[in-house]
């Protein structure tokens, strides 16, 4: 395919270009994004928090899960629309850690994951792993890792809660490396673990970092550090979890894989740092690493080949976008990943999908607690985008040669009801809204095989977008609506569609339906079946996402 490069492939002889594409190439190399995958409770606010707190975007630990508190003692609508504003300024998060500008993008969780949650991982160029110590590998992260691994994203792994009795470490990266496929290598190794939690061992720089407890991790914690054949190590640490940890040592240093950043970089090697979020351990020794091995803003696929970050027009895509749910103000924001050149405000863009002209005038980029309005931002940055209604999920916007990225694949949802209109008079707008939502990516829309069956079926990721959905029907089209729900938890698209599945005949333990393009989807009530389909039926291949038709 065609690459389309940024400055060394130009003929560029205006001064004034030379010193932007040079200022854009700086930008770029300064820039680490990334977002966190977890299962609920793992610490990813409390990880979050200690970054900011590292990255001196806070002062005290604290804000972020007061911010969550608050959203966990919401409940009704027009309290939603607080959360709504809540999720909207933790979409991005960008701070500064020595030369480097940091975006941690927000991977909705808890009772908030969606589809938007997977998406928000096509926007990265980098995951963080974060796994409990007690608890190794959980469903909800690998389901994200499966969505990181379709774009060989570099994964970093952070081990966390040392300070409490967890699994065996080399129990973990076991763990890691049979089930995930990805070859480990330990950056640093813990001693001890729970009460007996004595520090980590850096394999960067070959020292000891010890671990005291100190208060509830507020402040950076302070470190003592001591060499590795320094001779008062083992008068700090009991004499067995010594000799354990030399043990350990030196079957990761012996038995273990060199570091192979290529390896990294295309998803197939995961660093593994080990701490406690909490009391802040191990946070800057993962910061520290993480910015010397993690990926800068990379290439992006469209219809021109791959875009370099560094070719001079500006270029991104919509990755998110959210709804306000207060009637009153009905706009919403489109979250754009810049791919390439520098966007600066009001700036004028197409818009591929419609040809449109458009002038960015009200961006803002959001950050921390406040929203801020910005003027410019680079490869790397979201920036989010009043959206008038002509954004749709995948969309890009350019500036110069005109140019499509790839898309947002469809994620397998894993709840379904058929959305009912009691109100036959309600007809064209209950039609008008479903159809509206789904361009907006809002739910995904299905509808049964069985042609006497003429109901919508709403297929989510999250039981929230099955709720924003109703929500909207009502408010913005003034359709009340009834759900069915459906007892089914898992879909797959048929690889080779109907003459596949007309192939194999009847199908036990599924039933069919079809997605918005007339596409043959699989529905099961668990994995159990989807396995006992797959065994029947060795032929049929099933796939878990789905890719985009316009
Ligand atoms: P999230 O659901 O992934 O955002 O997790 P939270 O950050 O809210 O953490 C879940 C719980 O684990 C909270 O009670 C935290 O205080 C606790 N926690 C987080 N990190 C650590 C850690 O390093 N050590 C211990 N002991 N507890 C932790």
């Amino acid at each position: 395919s065609l690459k389309v490069k940024g400055p060394l492939y130009n003929e560029v002889t205006d001064p004034s270009f030379l010193c932007m594409s040079s200022e854009l190439a700086t930008a770029v190399e300064s820039r680490r994004n990334f977002a966190i995958i977890s299962h609920p409770d793992a610490g990813k606010t409390t990880l979050t928090e200690k970054l900011l707190l590292y990255g001196g975007a806070i002062h005290e630990a604290g804000a972020v899960k007061a911010r969550r508190a608050q959203r966990h003692a919401t409940s009704d609508w027009m309290e939603m629309e607080q959360q709504r504003g809540i999720s909207i300024t933790s979409t991005v998060l960008q701070f500064a850690y020595q030369d480097c500008q940091i975006n941690l993008l927000d991977t909705p969780g808890h009772q908030d994951f969606s589809e938007d949650t997977y998406r928000t991982l096509a926007a990265a160029d980098n995951a963080v792993m974060l796994v409990d110590a007690a608890k190794g590998l959980e469903p909800q992260t690998r389901k994200l890792f499966e969505v990181c691994k379709l774009r060989s994203l570099p994964i970093f792994t952070f081990i966390n809660k040392l300070d409490r009795p967890g699994r065996e470490p080399l129990e973990l990266l076991d763990e890691i490396e049979q089930e995930l496929e990805l070859q480990t290598y330990a950056v640093n190794w813990p001693i001890g673990m729970g009460d007996r939690f004595k520090g980590v061992f850096d394999r960067r720089s070959r020292k000891i970092h010890l671990f005291e407890r100190s208060g509830h991790g507020r402040r950076e914690a302070k470190t003592t550090i001591v060499d590795i054949g320094d001779p008062k190590i083992e008068d700090l640490l009991d004499q067995d979890l010594y000799f354990q940890f030399k043990d350990e040592l030196e079957v990761i240093e012996e038995l273990g894989p060199e570091l192979d950043m290529e390896m990294v970089h295309a998803g197939l090697m995961t660093p593994i740092f080990f701490g406690s979020a909490m009391t802040n351990f191990g946070v800057e020794l993962f910061l520290e690493a993480f910015m010397d091995y993690a990926l800068k803003p990379c290439a992006y696929h469209s219809t021109l080949g791959d875009i370099e970050p560094t070719y001079e027009d500006f270029s991104g895509f919509v990755f998110k976008l959210q709804a306000n749910m207060d009637p009153k103000h009905r706009d919403r924001v489109a979250f754009i990943r810049v791919c390439s050149g520098k966007f600066e405000k009001d700036m004028t863009v197409s818009h591929a999908r419609t040809g449109k002209t458009i002038r960015l005038s009200r961006p803002q980029k959001l950050f921390a607690q406040g929203r801020a309005s910005i003027d410019e931002a680079y490869p790397g940055d979201v920036i989010g985008l009043n959206n008038p209604g002509m954004f749709a999920i995948g969309d890009t916007i350019f500036q110069g040669k005109k140019l499509e990225y790839d898309g947002i694949p469809c994620f397998s949802p894993e709840l379904f009801a058929y959305l009912k209109n009691p109100n036959p008079s309600k007809f064209k707008q209950f039609q008008k809204g479903i159809s509206e939502l789904r361009e907006e990516g809002a739910v995904q829309i299905m509808y049964s095989a069985d042609e006497s069956k003429r109901d919508p079926i709403l297929a989510a990721v999250g039981q929230l977008q099955i709720e924003v959905v109703q929500f909207r029907l009502q408010n913005e089209y003034g359709v009340e609506t009834r759900l069915e729900l459906l007892p089914y938890t898992v879909a797959r698209w048929v690889k080779d569609g109907w003459p596949a599945l007309e192939k194999v005949g009847r199908i036990f333990n599924a039933i069919t339906v079809k997605d918005s393009w007339d596409r043959p989807v699989l529905l099961f009530k668990n994995s159990w079946n989807l396995h006992q389909v797959n065994g029947d039926h060795p032929d049929l291949v099933l796939d878990a996402i789905a890719p985009v038709t316009s």
